[in-house]
């Protein structure tokens, strides 16, 4: 059992003050591998407390002690490399090939990126008769939502770090573990005590005590829309920036002079990878009309090379869903799109055949689809995708934009002109053409009601960090 019922405040694991605890589920065998405390606003308190302390010291350490700090955290986590695949292949149900190739490395390259980022950024500049210094916003509020167990964290902590802000990070109550992991390699790391704090508890009372608390400066969330609006509606009572990750329906536009096979093996990979619990998932397929029957087919062949099935067996690709609260949203959405007359391609309602134990969905794909439809505009969070139609280019972008979201967009095809003409035109934080690598170094964050802010890299230092003009002093900007 992974039991841990402390806190990491003031850098030292403390007993929680009080005693309300909270299983911690394998969605794959339904069954519990620990417990975690659920903290009090008592124990938030001190973890404010603990960083606020820290904030005179940590603020004015150099950009080459916080370089030093962020690739010892990488080196770290390099060396628990195994653990953090596992403890997210247990919490989450994320098979181990994807815990590997995706988690355990997205965690990874923010630490890097930021320590990389750092070396070049300038937190001085002169302008003459007035110059700029950029310092820390001050304490800073992290909570995380259980999709991403340490992509999610290690994004906000290392723009944290990289900043010299101290932090308080609440991660998901579902998936806890990852976050306490990497806890304790930034307790190793050379991070002044209080500069990072942990406090493990419920949204209701941690994350809202987090975005009320008078002593937070900043609250960067990522989680669903309705909680960053509650999020912002408690930081406008004490003034707090917030950066706000939220969800997505973002389009994948296939082009006329795509390769088809290409084309459904992307759209296919949005809906597997993660079992589609992700934010940037392409769920709205957005496909020429004259391409629809090959492109069924397409789905059809390709979908069997996405196994589902036990996060332990190395073959998989997909797992279960994180927890039965998801597994029943998901089958209301794959009934609802059912009713509201899509035709089902693939997959429907129920588990999967031998897959009755855990949070089990079958990828399901929908055809005949018009963007109005509830599962058009919905961000379901599981393996469901939606095919529509179109019949020219401009048409295609305006069902692309036709969502109250605008995290992500896709692009498949092969003329250059017209693939920068699509991207530039969708209205999305990040596009990525012809299923392009990520480059973590690149800014992430969302338009429209996905977000405000952005994270990684240079991006996500700034979000840290507050601008002073100063005049009159005659001393030159420092680099
Ligand atoms: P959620 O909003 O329910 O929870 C996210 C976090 O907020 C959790 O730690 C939770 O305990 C906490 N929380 C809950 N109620 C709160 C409250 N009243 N005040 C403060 N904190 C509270 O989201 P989830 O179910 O964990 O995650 C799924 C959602 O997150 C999806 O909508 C998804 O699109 C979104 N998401 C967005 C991104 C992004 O970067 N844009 C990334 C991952 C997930």
């Amino acid at each position: 059992m992974r039991t841990n019922l402390k806190h990491f405040i003031n850098g030292e694991w403390i007993e929680s003050t009080g005693n309300e605890t909270s299983d911690v589920i394998n969605p794959a065998t339904e069954k519990s591998i620990g417990k975690i405390s659920l903290g009090t606003k008592e124990d938030l308190d001190k973890a404010v407390a603990a960083a606020k302390a820290a904030l005179p010291t940590f603020s004015r350490t150099t950009k080459e002690e916080r370089i030093k700090m962020l690739r010892n955290i990488a080196k770290g986590y390099e060396k628990r490399k195994q653990e953090l695949i596992e403890v997210m292949t247990e919490e989450l149900g994320a098979p181990l090939k994807i815990s590997e190739e995706v988690h355990y490395e997205m965690g990874l390259s923010h630490f890097k990126e930021a320590a990389n980022a750092l070396e070049d950024y300038t937190f001085e500049k002169d302008h003459g008769s007035y110059k700029v210094v950029k310092e820390s916003i001050g304490v800073s509020g992290l909570i995380t939502p259980w999709n991403f167990p340490t992509n999610q964290t290690s994004t906000k902590i290392a723009g944290a770090i990289a900043a010299g802000s101290p932090m308080v990070l609440k991660p998901s109550e579902l998936t806890p573990y990852a976050a306490m992991i990497l806890a304790e390699i930034i307790d190793e790391a050379g991070v002044p005590k209080g500069a990072f704090n942990l406090v493990n508890g419920t949204g209701s009372t941690i994350g809202d005590g987090i975005s009320s608390h008078p002593d937070i400066d900043f609250v960067s969330f990522t989680g669903s829309g309705a909680v960053g609006e509650k999020i912002m509606q408690n930081a406008a009572k004490t003034i707090k920036k917030v950066a706000l990750e939220l969800g997505g329906k973002s389009p994948l536009v296939v082009l006329e002079d795509a390769d088809v096979e290409e084309a459904a093996k992307i759209a296919v990979s949005h809906i597997a990878m993660n079992t589609g619990q992700v934010c940037t998932a392409a769920t709205r397929i957005i496909i020429p009309a004259s391409m629809k029957e090959k492109f069924e087919e397409a789905v059809k062949k390709v979908l069997p090379s996405f196994p589902v099935g036990d996060p332990l067996n190395k073959d998989n690709v997909t797992g279960p869903l994180v927890a039965e609260k998801q597994w029943d949203r998901v089958q209301d959405y794959i009934k609802k799109g059912m009713d509201e007359g899509a035709k089902l391609l693939i997959g429907g309602t129920g588990k999967p055949d031998g897959l009755e134990t855990g949070y089990f969905v079958k990828p399901t794909v929908f055809t005949d689809v018009s963007n109005d439809m509830v599962i058009a505009q919905e961000e379901i969070f599981g393996p469901v995708t939606t095919i529509i139609t179109y019949n020219d280019l401009e048409q295609a972008l305006e069902i692309a934009n036709d969502t109250i979201y605008g995290l992500a967009g896709y692009a498949v095809g092969k003329d250059q002109e017209t693939l920068d003409y699509v991207a530039k035109n969708i209205r999305a934080g990040q596009i990525i053409v012809n299923d392009a690598e990520q480059d973590r170094a690149a800014p992430f964050g969302g338009f429209k009601q996905s977000g405000i802010g952005r994270e990684w890299g240079a991006f996500g230092i700034e979000e840290y960090l507050e601008p002073k003009a100063i005049m009159g002093v005659k001393v030159p900007a420092k680099v």
